[in-house]
This record gives C-alpha cells, sequence and structure tokens, in this order.
C-alpha cells in the first residue's frame, strides 16, 4: 500500500498523527494509497516554517517572483500527460478532462506573471501643498487554501498562484480524496524556483482544517467545497480575525427558449450536464424550457444523445465521455436521490440505475439519468446531487423560469440559450447569479477575469483569480508624505560651519 505524505519546508514528509485517510481508484473500488491525517502539531510545523520564510520570499521584487511562475508554466507543460495520469487515477475522470483541470490552472499561473504590473499602487502628486498620497499592496504573510477533490489542479492553483506571486506564504490542505496531483505541484514549482517553505502542502480533514481556522500566524483562508463546510470556514475564519473567501456548492439552471436551436442547446446540455459525472460546481443541472412545445422538443432531442453517452475508466481512452464518481458513498447518495424523485412525482425518461460495467463491477460508476416533470418542492431540485443527472423543470414563460434561477438558494452559474438579444440581455441584467452564459453552458471566467457566485454558493467579497486574487492577497497601505523644504529653498553656498 502506497502511503503518501505532506510536503512541508521543501521536503516530502511522512505523516506523524498515526491518522490516515484511503484514496480509492474510482474507476475499480480499490484502495491504492493512504493519505495522512494531519495533526495540529504539523500543522504548526509548516506554519512556522512559512513564516520564517515568507519576508525574504516578500523581498524578492515582483518580477523575480513573476520569472518563477514562468518557470513553473514550462514544468506544467513539460509534465502535463505524467500529471493527467496522475489526477485521472484518483479523482476518476478522463484524461482529457484531467488536462483542462491542469490547463485551468496554469492559466491562472500565467495571468500573475502580470504581478509587477498588478502589484502597483495608487499615486497622487500634490494631494496638499508639498503634499503626495500614494498606495502599496502588500503581501498579508502566511494564507491558507483548502480545496475540494473535482478540481484537484486548477483549484489549489486558483489559490497558491496569486497568493506567491503577491509575496505570500501559502500552506495548502487539498482534498483528502485525490492528494497526490497537489504534492506533485509543490515539488514542481520548487524545482521552477520557489524558495522552501513558500508553498507547502498538508494534508488532513477537519482536525488540519480547524487548526487552520485557529492557527493566529494565519492571515487569510481560501475555501473552495460544499456550501455547509463554506459556511463554517467563513463563520469561523472571521471569528478568528481572517480575511476569508469561501465558495460553495451550485445548482445551475440552463433556460432553453423557443426560438433556440434545439440541437445545439441539447448538445450543450448533455456536455455540461454530464461532462466530469456531473462533477463540476458549473455543471448544468436543471434544464428550464420554456413553454411544453419547447420541452418536448428538448426532451426528444436529449434522450438519445444521453442514451449514447460512453461511461468507463480513464484508462479506456478518448471513446469515454465520463468517468466513476468519486466514492461509494458519493455514488449511493446520487442513488438516494434519484429514488427520492421518482417517489416524489418526477418522469425519469433516461434511468441509469442499473448500469454495469464489465470488470469494473466494485468501480463508483453512476448511469446517466434525465428526470423531466421536475417541481419546485422536490428534493432532486432543491438539492445539489453532484452526479450524472440532469433534471427538467418546464417553464410556462420566460418570467417563470427566470423567477426560478432567482428563487434557487444557489447563485452559481446560469446559462440561457436563444436568438433572441433582447431575451439574452433581459437575463443577463436581472438574474442574481454570479456566471452567466448566452449561448454558452459553462460561463467559466478566463483566467484574467474572475470567477464567484452569489448567493449561498460564495460567502466573503471577493472572486476568485483575476484582479480580485490580488486584492484578496494583498492589504493596502496608503502613505501620506510632505517634505520639508529643504535645500532648494535655503542653498548654502559656503562652506558652511555646524549649526
Ligand atoms: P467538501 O465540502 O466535502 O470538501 C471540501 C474541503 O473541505 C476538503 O478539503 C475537505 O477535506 C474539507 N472538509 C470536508 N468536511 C469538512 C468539515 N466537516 N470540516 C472542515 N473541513 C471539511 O467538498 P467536496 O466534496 O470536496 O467538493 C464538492 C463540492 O465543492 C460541491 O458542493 C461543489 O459544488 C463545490 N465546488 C464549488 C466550486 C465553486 O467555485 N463554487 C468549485 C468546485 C467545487
Amino acid at each position: 500500500m502506497k502511503e503518501l505524505t505532506h510536503y512541508i519546508g521543501g521536503e516530502h514528509v511522512k505523516g506523524t498523527s498515526g491518522r490516515f485517510g484511503d484514496v480509492f481508484n474510482p474507476a475499480t473500488g480499490e484502495v491504492q494509497a493512504r493519505v495522512p491525517l494531519a495533526s495540529r502539531e504539523e500543522l504548526d510545523r509548516a506554519v512556522r516554517i512559512a513564516a520564517e520564510a515568507q519576508p525574504r520570499w516578500a523581498a524578492v521584487n515582483p518580477q523575480r517572483r513573476a520569472r518563477v511562475l514562468m518557470r513553473f508554466v514550462d514544468l506544467l507543460n513539460r509534465d502535463m500527460d505524467k500529471l493527467a495520469e496522475a489526477l485521472s487515477r484518483e479523482h476518476g475522470k478522463t484524461l482529457p478532462d484531467a488536462v483542462g483541470d491542469i490547463q485551468r490552472g496554469l492559466e491562472v499561473v500565467e495571468f500573475c506573471i502580470g504581478a509587477p504590473h498588478l502589484l502597483k499602487g495608487e499615486f497622487t502628486d500634490g494631494a496638499g501643498p508639498g503634499i503626495d498620497m500614494y498606495s502599496m499592496r502588500q503581501p498579508l504573510g502566511v494564507t491558507a487554501g483548502i480545496t475540494p477533490f473535482n478540481f484537484p489542479a486548477m483549484i489549489p492553483m486558483w489559490m497558491f498562484a496569486p497568493a506567491i506571486a503577491c509575496g505570500n506564504a501559502f500552506i495548502l490542505k487539498p482534498s483528502e480524496r485525490d492528494p497526490s496531483v497537489p504534492l506533485m505541484l509543490a515539488e514542481l514549482i520548487e524545482e521552477a524556483g520557489l524558495p522552501k517553505g513558500i508553498l507547502q502542502v498538508v494534508n488532513g480533514d477537519k482536525e488540519a482544517v480547524d487548526a487552520i481556522l485557529e492557527h493566529p500566524v494565519i492571515q487569510a483562508v481560501g475555501f473552495v467545497g460544499s456550501t455547509p463546510i463554506a459556511a463554517y470556514i467563513y463563520e469561523r475564519g472571521a471569528a478568528h480575525g481572517k480575511r476569508v473567501q469561501a465558495f460553495g456548492g451550485a445548482k445551475n439552471h440552463m433556460i432553453i427558449m423557443p426560438d433556440a436551436d434545439m440541437d445545439q442547446a441539447a448538445d450543450a446540455l448533455v456536455g455540461a450536464g454530464y461532462g466530469a459525472a456531473g462533477e463540476r460546481c458549473m455543471a448544468i443541472s436543471v434544464a428550464v424550457p420554456v413553454g411544453e412545445e419547447t420541452a418536448d422538443r428538448l426532451i426528444e432531442k436529449l434522450v438519445p444523445r444521453i442514451e449514447k453517452l460512453k461511461v468507463g475508466p480513464y484508462t479506456a481512452g478518448k471513446d469515454v465521455d465520463y468517468g466513476p464518481v468519486v466514492t461509494a458513498a458519493a455514488k449511493a447518495n446520487i442513488l438516494r436521490l434519484v429514488e427520492s424523485g421518482i417517489e416524489q412525482g418526477a418522469k425519469l425518461v433516461v434511468d441509469g440505475r442499473n448500469f454495469t460495467l464489465q470488470g469494473y463491477e466494485n468501480g463508483f460508476f453512476v448511469g446517466p439519468h434525465l428526470f423531466d416533470h421536475v417541481t419546485r418542492d422536490m428534493e432532486i431540485y432543491r438539492k445539489e446531487i453532484f452526479g450524472p443527472v440532469l433534471s427538467t423543470v418546464r417553464a410556462k414563460s420566460y418570467e417563470e423560469a427566470l423567477g426560478l434561477a432567482m428563487d434557487h438558494e444557489y447563485g452559481n452559474g446560469t446559462a440561457i440559450f436563444t436568438r433572441d438579444g433582447d431575451t439574452a440581455r433581459d437575463f443577463a441584467s436581472r438574474v442574481n447569479v454570479g456566471m452567466v452564459g448566452i449561448n454558452v453552458p459553462i460561463p467559466v471566467p478566463l483566467a484574467y477575469h474572475t470567477f464567484g457566485g452569489w448567493k449561498r454558493s460564495a460567502f466573503g467579497d471577493l472572486n476568485q483569480h483575476g484582479p480580485d486574487s490580488f486584492r484578496f492577497y494583498t492589504r493596502t497601505k496608503t502613505v501620506t508624505a510632505r517634505w520639508p523644504s529643504g535645500i532648494k529653498e535655503g542653498a548654502a553656498f559656503n562652506f558652511r560651519q555646524m549649526e
């Protein structure tokens, strides 16, 4: 049995708490490694090392810090296949999807190479007589991030790239489900020239998380995961005086207007609903066709596409559309929610309950499901299922469809499919959701924009990556400077004696 490590002080270190978590191969159901779950003492050691290393890193000029990130981008590209394989092996997603996971993180690193520009402060020349006023953006010190299982490369890079570019030290507590890629990233960025102790990985569960939230030296905490934990992190972190950004779950609605190109909409829904087995916070989990006729046409187009989906292990190559879900518990939860949908009166149009894969009977595979006639009160509508289950809620009008997206407690992403610019514009302007797609099903903003949901999908006030990340990982100092009149007024040309 492979025993994973922490990455502390520039080296792999064994866990000393005596507690471990199982890391599965979701395709076979086998435990392939065990990950150490850190104690408070282990976390504290990482914090002490970070606090010691950080001032020297902060004193390195931003251009030189950016050069480390440049080399890191090269190394990510060099090792792309190796990283993708390690990612798929623990997460279960297909290899092209794993490459996408790494690539989207890499793009945030590329954005952070602009640190010298992004860290520039403001300056007012002559704010008063002989007075200048200027602001500086300074690093916070030791920062930390807690990340989910579903993007084990991208989300850690969303956090540590800007944190490090700004001159902070960063402690990453990755998901205990797929910790290998985060460990590889820490090693790789040191190969790129990052000093030891600036990026450390402390594996763990609630104990390590609570130690982060309560540690007096840690200044800021980033979190991405489910909403109940996001709310907990936000409250607990804030109660301990930390800056916190915490991103939570989602229930993303896609509205299909009668004038939409129905083939395009159906293709988009299948990709966005079932890609990565539905385990994306930007997955579309609710389709809202407007009008009965639109709904009938949409379902007719969706069913054959969904029935054709190929589910399998990443090792089966490019033919596979999506892989297993992450754990047996996740699979059981998804199937329980499917049963609740049936019991509460939704119509199961595509039934994936009996899906099995020869040779992989113990894997955590879930067949694709499509529900029609889902209503607001049902559990499958209210809860995030995080699996390959798409629910269709029929709306009578555009206003009703908009109201569904508006009234849901989550507000991460949403999309509208229409050929009418006026409707699309109205939707983008009025909907209370953080990221909106117009004929784009998964509107994940690129690295130089910011990523963040609204309502109970996010807690805190700054988004991930883009310019917001440089605000989150720095604090502003504003200087008011006045220089009393000096030599230019009282120039002395004689060889003066001491006065
Ligand atoms: P999760 O909330 O179970 O775990 C996230 C992290 O929190 C992990 O590192 C885990 O170890 C830690 N954690 C879990 N339980 C904890 C507890 N009781 N106390 C303290 N820490 C705890 O989430 P997950 O299952 O890994 O990820 C899936 C969730 O993440 C989904 O809800 C998904 O929508 C969400 N997500 C959101 C975004 C976004 O940007 N909004 C992006 C990706 C994923």
